[in-house]
């Protein structure tokens, strides 16, 4: 930490974090470490469970690496409800353990681990009959807040109320009025979801774990049984590694089977993806001081306040397509609003939904229950010596999934591990916060921003916001909203890729900041603005500004089609008409049948040619990437790179 000097007023008392940045030449050093010897222990998938084993390994004194196929955070861990809740649905199942664990997790995340990052949000439920309703949800909710009281935790969070109709209309004048008898308000909490995930990702780090994004891991490296590494892929590059480590955690959600399939398909844990889909409005279109919960008829549907948006959501359905861009169908839209409007008084229309976004739960299947109704429980296996599988969960309990995994990668290592101490480990940009916030309106003096802004810039860093002043000081110009998604500075669109390990233009809009699900045009006008500030950090040319750019809309272009498509199947083939900007492997070939990278016959001079130190040649990498990628399928198959730092 050292003394605050943002701006040219302010030299107040006030302490400055820093942490590890995850930058390109971060990523470099990364890779080759990881290459370069053996770690303790190496997790594959970068969600939220597996940037928690990350952390939870690395602070018991492990040597940890983190391998993640595509963005750090970009499979379901950016596409939730984006609440850290014990669920009132589960206690309605009588899973009373997994919501009093998740209520314990809630204070803990809220009042020590990341209070910049989780806040209280509140939740009215209407009551649409008389009588035994307000009983039965009563009832829940008192039971629901006082297991938040229990395991020796303060919540932090007010009790609930009960509420007439006329005390429920006040709080939300959008309720149609015939439709509610009453009401009950409670509190819970919500997260950025995928801040969430880099943040973990970026405190992992700072304690010394080697994390990497884009990057593939194709196969197990094996010693008879034992599983001894992995087989990756730098996707970027092409360049075929290994990475060696004692135990190797597979954390990849609703990827696991086809993880399971590498180590010889001897598969103990079965994962289902559910999709669930989620709209995102304009605070105006719903007039309303609380969230809101309703009953659907399988599940509930909340209304959850977003800055200056309300998230609605969500749906369950099975999903067996395309699991890293489910689609949201027409249907999934429609039936959203339909719920909905059964209690506004001004019906919304699609005409209202500003961003729509789609996740798959990775629910650990059962026999035939409907997908509402599997477990959120975790499990954890360890299929062969060497491999430990962690499933299931819910974002909530990411923590004690993590401390499981752990505990079981501690047992292959013969028990020589200290216990988990997650528990007290402050996630960066959480300690300094509460000083910090107190002290907000001298950082707007000092800064030279809007109190707004600087409240905003708080929540999404925490007491790293320094970081981000730095920038601004250094460069007044980034001190300006970005056009087109005003909500975010030019300053943390280049903080997002020189700290935050965003790559790619897509990462930036989509989860460093949600201007994809924010604006209207679903940040096609802020596209072009958002790359050429990432040029900086990245070492972009413009012909690399233009194809980020290029990917970008034609990626949104394929969303919004797929969105008017009336089944699932429809939509995910319309989906998949967007190639990704960096695609993944299926076996031996990208998403789009081409032979990835380091097999096209433009790969192996490419690859060969890669200095991981040296990001020059980026740019040309990717050019010929995407040429190679438009001008079609040449059914051309260079030879194998095979190459270990
Ligand atoms: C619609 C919806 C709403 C939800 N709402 C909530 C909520 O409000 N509260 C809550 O507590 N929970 C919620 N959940 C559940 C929660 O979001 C998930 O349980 C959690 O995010 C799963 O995290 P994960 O790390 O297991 O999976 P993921 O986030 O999917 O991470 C797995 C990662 O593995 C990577 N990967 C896959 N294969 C490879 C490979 N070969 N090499 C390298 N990397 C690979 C993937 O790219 C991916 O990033 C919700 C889920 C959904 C779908």
């Amino acid at each position: 930490m050292t003394a605050g000097t943002w701006g040219t007023g302010y030299a107040g008392p006030i302490a400055r974090a820093r942490t590890a940045r995850l930058g390109p030449a971060e990523r470099a050093a990364a890779l080759s470490a990881l290459a370069g010897g053996e770690h303790d222990v190496l997790v594959v998938g970068g969600g939220v469970v597996g940037a928690g084993v990350a952390l939870d390994a690395v602070t018991r004194g492990l040597s940890v690496g983190l391998v993640e196929a595509r963005d750090f955070g970009s499979g379901t861990s950016s596409r939730s409800s984006k609440l850290i809740h014990g669920g009132l649905r589960y206690l309605e199942q009588l899973n009373v353990g997994l919501v009093r664990e998740a209520l314990s997790e809630r204070s803990l995340l809220l009042q020590r681990l990341a209070p910049h990052l989780v806040r209280p949000v509140s939740f009215l439920y209407p009551f649409t009959h008389h009588g035994w309703e307000r009983a039965y949800v009563g009832t829940g909710v008192t039971v629901y807040d006082m297991l938040g009281l229990s395991m020796g935790h303060t919540r932090g969070l007010p009790q609930h109320r009960q509420l007439s109709r006329r005390a429920a209309l006040r709080i939300a004048p959008a309720l149609k009025r015939p439709a509610i008898t009453g009401g009950l308000l409670y509190w819970d909490a919500q997260v950025d979801d995928a801040r969430y995930v880099v943040t973990l990702i970026r405190t992992a780090a700072s304690y010394g774990a080697r994390a990497v994004s884009r990057t593939q891991v194709t196969g197990f490296l094996r010693e008879g049984e034992r599983v001894t590494g992995v087989r990756a892929v730098d996707l970027e590059s092409g360049t075929e590694l290994e990475f060696r480590a004692q135990q190797v955690v597979n954390a990849t959600g609703v990827w696991t089977d086809e993880i399971q399939a590498m180590v010889g398909g001897r598969g103990m844990i079965n994962v289902r993806a559910s999709k669930g889909v989620h709209l995102v409005v304009p605070r105006d279109r719903i007039h309303s001081a609380s969230g809101i919960i309703l009953r659907t008829p399988f599940s509930v549907l909340f209304v959850i306040p977003w800055g200056r948006h309300w998230i609605i959501g969500t749906t369950d359905t099975d999903w067996s397509l395309d699991k890293a861009h489910p689609a949201a169908s027409r249907t999934d839209i429609d039936y959203v609003l339909g719920q909905l409007n059964r209690v506004l008084a001004v019906p919304l229309t699609r005409d209202d939904v500003e961003g729509v976004y789609a996740g798959l739960r990775p629910l650990l299947a059962g026999e035939s229950e409907s997908t509402s109704r599997l477990s959120r429980e975790h499990t954890v296996a360890h299929p062969v010596p060497g491999l430990v599988m962690i499933a299931g969960g819910k974002y909530t309990t990411y923590r004690l999934m993590a401390r499981d995994a752990v505990d079981a990668v501690a047992h292959g290592l013969d028990g020589r591990v200290p216990p988990s101490c997650t528990d007290q480990i402050q996630l960066a940009g959480a300690d300094g916060y509460q000083a910090l916030w107190n002290s907000r309106y001298s950082l707007a003096r000092s800064s030279g921003l809007h109190v707004a802004r600087i409240e905003h810039l708080l929540q999404r860093y925490g007491s790293l916001v320094g970081e981000v002043l730095d920038l601004i000081a250094e460069q007044p110009a980034l001190g300006r909203p970005v056009a087109g998604a005003d909500d975010y500075l030019r300053a943390e669109v280049v903080y997002a890729a020189s700290h935050e390990g965003a790559r790619h233009l897509e990462d930036v809009l989509a989860r460093r900041t949600h201007v994809s699900i924010e604006t209207w045009d679903r940040g096609l006008s802020a596209a072009r603005e958002a790359a050429e500030l990432m040029a900086g950090p990245m070492r972009w040319r413009s012909r690399q500004v233009a194809r980020e750019v290029e990917y970008y809309r034609a990626q949104i272009a394929a969303e919004r089609a797929s969105q008017d498509a009336v089944t699932d199947t429809e939509a995910d083939a319309i989906r998949l008409g967007a190639p990704d900007i960096v695609p993944v492997v299926i076996n031996g070939a990208d998403r789009h049948g081409e032979p990835a990278m380091a097999q096209r016959a433009d790969g192996p001079a490419l690859a060969e040619g890669l200095d991981h130190a040296k990001l020059d040649d980026h740019e040309e990498r990717a050019d010929q990437a995407g040429r190679s990628a438009r001008a079609g399928r040449s059914g051309r198959v260079g030879r194998m790179v095979s190459r270990r730092h």
